[in-house]
């Protein structure tokens, strides 16, 4: 496969720990930090691995810091936290991440229900959640924490219906000028297709980006994940969320389905010759063990069939 028209590496941030154990019943610490490991131990290098959430509000995501403290910070990595808000991003900065995640939704009804913020209110925060990492940073001495944007119903709401991309991207471009170092378009609840992909990516481009800088977070919810991702890595989309197993789904969002799994985009990246970084053998074993911790079989196909390889020869 010599086709240049894939991008020579793709960038997976597994968000497992957080999206695939969001809605389930709460995993123990130690359960967390050896789901961690294990995704470290197959090659993964980027993982959202904690959410700052109330644990009231989401009793699966509790104990944030300690599991942060549990896995530690290796070079070459980058382990990221999801906070909802300035309070949350407190939490964060006072452990060990290397990356916060903000989530803003272009659906007014579906940030109301998300964070009880308008889309508007949503920005201002994540204004100041950037000055705090910047702050944060300068007084560690370090680099800039950078803060990755997580557009939220990218392709469509279940409660308005279709967003104009151009709606979508003017967000996008918002946001940037608040200075969040990168943005990720997510199909929250799995409306996206490979036809709005690429509209979605036209509409990139013209305002000035590129889909080499776009990220995108997909949802299988109607089976269009695996599809929406090579429509995406044919236009030069190259980072990509995924969670281990194909778990998770907002506990918020009506109709939301799990992630696009791990294990089917590596799959897909390998028989495209797209370069992860990560041991597709070893990424099934860690499907397995997170169908283990949540006491239940993982949707992902993958997991389930194993890699796509020829059967020994007949006798
Ligand atoms: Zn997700």
């Amino acid at each position: 496969m010599t086709d240049r028209r894939y991008p020579a590496r793709a960038v997976i941030r597994d968000v497992g720990p957080r999206d695939g154990l969001q809605p389930e019943e709460p995993v123990p610490v130690t359960d967390r930090i050896r789901l961690v490991e294990a995704l470290r131990a197959a090659g993964v290098t980027h993982i959202e691995a904690v959410a700052f959430v109330s644990p009231k509000a989401v009793p699966a995501m509790a104990g944030a810091g300690e599991v942060l403290a549990g896995i530690g910070r290796r070079p070459g990595e980058r382990i990221t936290a999801l906070v909802p808000n300035v309070r949350g991003a407190e939490l964060a900065l006072a452990s060990a991440v290397d990356e916060l995640t903000v989530t803003v939704s272009v659906s007014e009804t579906y940030n109301r229900n998300n964070v009880r913020m308008t889309t508007a209110e949503s920005e201002a925060e994540i204004a100041r959640i950037v000055a705090l990492a910047a702050a944060a940073a300068e007084a560690g001495g370090a680099g800039p924490v950078p803060v990755d944007a997580v557009i939220s119903c990218a392709f469509g709401s279940p409660y308005e219906g279709d967003i104009a991309p151009a709606e979508v991207v003017a967000l996008a471009g918002r946001l940037r000028s608040a200075g969040v170092t990168a943005v990720t378009y997510a199909d929250t609840t799995g409306m996206a297709t490979p036809r709005r992909i690429d509209d979605l990516l036209d509409a990139v481009e013209a305002a000035g980006g590129r889909p080499a800088d776009v990220g995108l977070h997909l949802h299988d919810t109607r089976g269009l994940a695996v599809a929406n991702a090579h429509a995406a890595l044919l236009r030069g989309v190259a980072r990509f969320d995924t969670a281990v197993g194909g778990l998770g789904g907002s506990p918020f969002a009506r109709g939301a389905g799990g992630n696009l799994a791990t294990e089917q985009l590596v799959a897909l990246c390998d028989d495209l010759g797209v370069e992860t970084g990560i041991d597709l053998d070893a990424l099934i074993g860690v499907a397995h063990l997170i169908g283990e911790l949540v006491g239940r079989d993982v949707p992902s196909m993958v997991a389930h069939h194993g890699p796509p390889r020829r059967l020994p020869p007949a006798r």
